[in-house]
């Protein structure tokens, strides 16, 4: 629903679905009409001047591009699954990180998009359809409770979790702030911040679990602390006790995790002044990636 609210400081994004366009291509058929530049961080990101409105162009309706923000497009490149590999997509409606981790894999492995609330696959289902992607199974369930011990999950070697948070890094949530009613932060719920935050402390922690698992990645579209850095924090030694460490991503990104544990400047954030949204980034990693490391 973030496009409904339309924020016209900042630059709007597009991903290119690669999986049915190439890059340079999008490039082409855009200028005809807006003046547009390439993202110098994501190869498949495109920048337009702020307040372009694509909902109805010809190519967001066919799927070879996707009306995506740069911090949301960071999530799956942060993973950066191999072709081939198994990976799980643990809280995926409506599923623009599960399509992106498609064409980062060029259609070769298996990706599982696991989603709690049925109400939510249909949109899921819709994503997936649209992007022309044919290796992801979608699974109705409850990400707690899949038993990751199981052999249908022993290939498993990445997870994405980008479960529920409070939202408060999108641009609607900014907005809402500004109404009078909510003013002077009368809309920060502690208690539903401590709930959301029990739930992506117990995910992440799940997510270790998985036999074959290599990589995982953690992100919010929140700028609290307590959904962030507290939730990576409190799970460091058990992804220690796994043989995960914190790992860099996007290493030339100024903006890092607040200061409050050591390792934390490993941690992405977006500025909702600069990028548009607030987010969040962690990135887990086996000790022995050398793929990974060697980046
Ligand atoms: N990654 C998605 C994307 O980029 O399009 C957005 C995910 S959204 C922030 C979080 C999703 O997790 C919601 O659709 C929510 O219904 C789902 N969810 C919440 N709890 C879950 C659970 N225990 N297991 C699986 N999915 C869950």
């Amino acid at each position: 629903a973030l496009h409904e609210v339309p924020d016209v400081s900042v630059p709007r994004n597009v991903r290119v679905n690669t999986l049915k366009l190439d890059v340079d291509s999008a490039l082409v058929e855009l200028r005809k009409k807006y003046s547009v530049q390439k993202d110098d961080l994501l190869h498949d990101l495109l920048i337009l001047p702020p307040g372009t409105d694509l909902h109805d162009h010809p190519l967001v309706k066919n799927g070879s591009i996707f009306l995506q923000g740069k911090a949301s497009s960071m999530v799956a490149p942060a993973l950066s699954p191999e072709p081939g590999w198994e990976v799980l997509d643990a809280c995926a409606a409506p599923g623009n990180k599960t399509v992106h981790l498609a064409a980062l894999m060029k259609r070769k492995g298996r990706i599982i998009a696991c989603e709690l609330k049925k109400e939510r696959i249909k949109r899921l289902n819709d994503t997936i359809k649209l992007s022309g992607a044919t290796n992801i199974q979608v699974l109705n369930e409850d990400f707690l409770n899949i038993n990751s011990k199981d052999p249908a999950y022993s290939k498993v070697k990445a997870i994405l979790l980008d479960p529920s948070c409070s939202g408060s890094g999108t641009a609607a949530s900014r907005l809402d702030h500004l109404l009078p009613s909510k003013a002077a932060g009368q809309n920060v719920d502690m208690e539903r911040l401590n709930k959301l935050a029990a739930f992506q402390r117990k995910a992440l922690q799940h997510a270790f679990l998985f036999p074959a698992l290599e990589r995982v990645v953690y992100s919010t579209c929140s700028i609290n602390q307590i959904e962030n850095e507290d939730v990576v924090k409190s799970v460091l030694p058990i992804a220690e006790s796994y043989g995960f460490q914190l790992v860099k991503p996007f290493p030339g990104w100024p903006c890092r995790g607040l200061p409050i544990f050591e390792g934390s400047e490993n941690l992405v954030r977006t500025d909702p002044a600069k990028h548009g949204e607030g987010f969040f980034i962690a990135l887990f990693a086996k000790k022995d990636d050398v793929n990974l490391s060697a980046r």
